[in-house]
């Protein structure tokens, strides 16, 4: 397990969080000879990049086989910074709308410093409505951007700590009872294992890999299940079959009915469709035991970075999770990951051709990269 975040200022006045309180001082402010410069605005472009699954993906909403997300790309002063958008289905997002938010985003930001990182921020959580994708991917490249200009990674700008990065898990989609056994035989150089739920088939498909397997396993349901009870049914039994913790067992709009899960289930509970941003946080106290925070989810590196504050200090377990995504979106959460207890960050090991390079894995434990900015460069 590991130690808890100590950081120096959770929250602001009036409960509303200030990012800046969060930051080390050094970077709450532009360095003075960019000031000096007059350099302000940068180019601003979207474009899409398509991802392929290297398997069918299931869940209890759909199966798909591929990904259309976007590249930002943010160039000022000569530099250029990458971010990924990654849309889900599941908030209302696709590529499509990635874009039509990201027109509207680009026009509130036009003047600006890449400096000026928290009024970007602002303006583009103001315009971007549903689409917090284009949000986190305008902040990676922000991130990115200036890391890049500082010849420094990200993580060091951030002062995360090193030497404390939790274990990834690897999902076992799902699939025929065979072909789960053979994925978790691929598999053998992750420790730690997910499974998705939620399913009609869940005690069959459980059961066909927790044959094969002793590793440690954890299960989303997605929020599949239909009611308190049903959950708690489903729980007592995954409990038997060694299960660590359970994600979203039923849909976020019955979060009150989570108080009765969480008082029977014998098992750790984490939010993730019930937990966007930094903001839905503090409402989920008694009813998860931890939550799951994604960039795409809450608008990027800034935020999660905010969130692992905020969970820790309300007491939550802090899980880091993704969606299918590149090895660019991945080497942003794996930034901030070291402030996180429990991480998921699969998406770039599930495609094939990733589009971009640089991160690296082993025994199902991201490095942190030394690379200026977030370490990846395109493939
Ligand atoms: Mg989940």
């Amino acid at each position: 397990m590991i130690a808890p975040v100590s950081r120096r200022t959770l929250l602001s006045t009036g409960g509303a969080l200030a990012a800046s309180a969060f930051l080390p001082t050094s970077l709450a402010a532009p360095p003075e000879a960019t000031k000096t410069t007059g350099t302000r605005g940068a180019k601003l472009d979207l474009r899409s990049l398509p991802l392929k699954l290297t398997h069918a993906w299931t869940i209890s909403r759909n199966t798909s086989t591929e990904k259309k997300n976007g590249l930002l790309t943010l160039t000022a002063e000569g530099v250029t910074g990458y971010g990924e958008a990654a849309a889900n289905v599941r908030y209302g997002q696709s590529f499509e709308s990635a874009e039509k938010a990201f027109a509207k985003v680009a026009k509130a930001v036009e003047g600006l410093s890449p400096w000026e990182h928290l009024a970007w921020l602002e303006r583009a959580e103001k315009e971007a409505g549903v689409d917090s994708e284009v949000v986190a991917a305008l902040d990676m490249a922000l991130w990115d951007w200036k890391g890049k200009k500082l010849g420094a990674p990200v993580h060091r700008l951030l002062g995360i700590p090193t030497g404390r990065m939790a274990v990834t898990t690897y999902s076992i989609g799902i699939d025929t009872a065979d072909v789960m056994k053979a994925k978790v035989k691929e598999a053998a150089r992750y420790p730690h294992l997910k499974v998705k739920v939620g399913l009609p088939d869940d005690e069959a498909n459980v059961t066909a890999i927790r044959s094969v397997t002793d590793k440690p396993i954890r299960v989303d349901a997605n929020e599949g299940w239909k009611s308190a009870a049903e959950a708690v049914t489903k729980i007592a039994w995954l409990k038997t079959m060694g299960i660590e913790f359970v994600e979203q067992p039923l849909p976020s709009f019955m979060n009150a009915e989570m108080k009765a899960v969480k008082a029977a289930a014998g098992l750790p509970l984490v939010a993730d469709e019930s937990v966007l941003h930094p903001a839905d946080v503090p409402g989920l106290v008694g009813l998860f035991d931890g939550i799951n925070v994604k960039l795409a989810k809450c608008g990027g590196i800034t935020r999660a970075y905010e969130m692992a504050a905020l969970g820790r200090a309300l007491g939550f377990k802090l899980m880091l999770g993704c969606m299918i995504e590149s090895s660019l979106g991945i080497a942003a959460a794996v930034a901030v990951a070291p402030l996180y207890d429990w991480l998921d960050l699969d998406g770039n090991l599930l495609i094939t051709g990733d589009p971009f390079k640089g991160l690296s894995i082993k025994d199902g434990v991201w490095a942190l990269p030394f690379g200026p900015g977030l370490g990846v460069v395109p493939a």
